[in-house]
């Protein structure tokens, strides 16, 4: 979608990046590492000062301790640490639970690793899981429940009772959580709980998180995963033969980020905050119905009531009859089960205001 959007010159509410800059701080220490010659491979763990900085971030947000020596494992944004912890806990048959909508690219390391892949329902516009649904969905086979909060793309928050069940239901069939925490600092209002910090989540948890979304820098590709020493040895293992490690200068200057005080995580989810109540007031006006979320970079939006049954080809046709872009909420759900999801759309709201304006004017003119 993002290369329909440079094609058509329409504006991108499609790819969930920023158009503005984070923290400067973040970035001037980018330019001072690569200055200071942090230009060679880091250890392959990650650099110290970053393992020591996420660290000490789990333990000030959250009282995690952890041992950044061998707890910490630094990897390319997110997608790399997903990937390799998929890749080295799911074998042929494995199953791995997911709600579902889910970020598109678990479904596919789930089957690149011969997986197969279960999910829970979490239905427009409410988004909350039946908790019936999710004990159907766990078995001894199942290795791993790949749990994202919040979640893209609906901007669900997971609630308490749901976390727990989570819990439970993994301590009974003995699987690992693999928790996507990427939007962790993104929240507008509700409280974001790590599952690691519930009462016997942590030995069996990798938490998983990046500095992309936090300091708008999603082009860094630094992440990491935080868990129990043999967790992040058995991820290592296979890391080392993916990426072995990346972006040498860009980690000191997420430890730096990092470390910068609570205000400045607090003021952009402030931000993003008013972003979202512009594009959502767009987007009603323009004849939506929304599910209101309640974390990250999306808004997702019915199109039924505007007479698209079909979100899929509404979102092909959206540049030439709007001049926008967004992605059918269809891309995230098996294709058996599109039906269900048919007439949504998502849209980003990680931009700046004038061009959240811009285009909740132009989808106006599509009613
Ligand atoms: N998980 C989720 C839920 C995401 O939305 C994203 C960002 N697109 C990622 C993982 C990937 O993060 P990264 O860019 O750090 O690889
Ligand atoms: N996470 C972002 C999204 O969902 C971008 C990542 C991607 O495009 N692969 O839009």
């Amino acid at each position: 979608m993002s290369a329909l959007a440079t094609r058509t010159g329409a504006i991108n509410l499609g790819q969930g990046f920023p158009d503005e800059d984070g923290p400067a701080e973040v970035l001037e220490a980018a330019r001072q590492a690569i200055a200071d010659g942090v230009n060679q491979y880091p250890p392959g763990m990650g650099m110290p000062v970053l393992r020591e900085a996420i660290a000490a971030h789990q333990q000030r947000w959250y009282g995690i301790e952890l041992d950044a020596a061998s707890e910490v494992l630094v990897t390319a944004g997110a997608t790399e640490a997903l990937a390799a912890t998929i890749l080295a806990f799911v074998d042929t048959g494995d199953e791995v639970v997911t709600f579902e909508p889910y970020y598109d690219a678990y479904a596919a390391m789930i089957a690149r690793a011969g997986g197969v892949h279960r999910t829970v329902p979490l239905r427009f516009p409410e988004w909350r899981p039946d908790p019936d649904e999710l004990r159907a969905a766990v078995n001894d086979r199942t290795r791993v429940i790949l749990v994202n909060s919040p979640h893209n793309p609906t901007g669900a928050v997971l609630d308490a009772e749901t976390l727990a069940l989570i819990v439970e239901l993994a301590e009974r069939h003995d699987a690992i959580i693999v928790t996507d925490e990427v939007y962790e600092h993104l929240t507008f209002g509700a409280a974001h709980t790590p599952i690691a910090t519930l009462p016997g989540a942590r030995e069996r948890t990798i938490s998983i998180s990046s500095g992309g979304k936090t300091f708008a820098t999603t082009g860094w590709k630094i992440g990491w995963l935080t868990a129990p020493a043999p967790l992040v040895t058995a991820v290592l293992a296979v890391k080392q033969y993916l990426t072995y490690v990346n972006g040498a200068p860009f980690q000191p200057a997420i430890a730096t980020g990092l470390g910068l005080p609570d205000a400045v995580f607090m003021d952009a989810a402030a931000t993003l905050s008013a972003k979202r109540d512009l594009l959502a007031a767009g987007l009603v006006t323009a004849g939506f119905t929304i599910s209101l979320p309640h974390a990250g970079y999306f808004i997702v939006a019915d199109a039924a009531p505007l007479g698209y049954s079909d979100g899929a080809t509404l979102c092909r046709e959206l540049p030439e009859r709007a001049g926008v872009v967004g992605v059918p909420v269809s891309a995230f759900v098996h294709p058996e089960r599109h039906a269900a999801y048919s007439s949504l759309v998502r849209f980003a709201f990680c931009k700046r205001r004038d061009v959240l304006e811009e285009a909740s004017g132009r989808l106006a003119a599509l009613s």
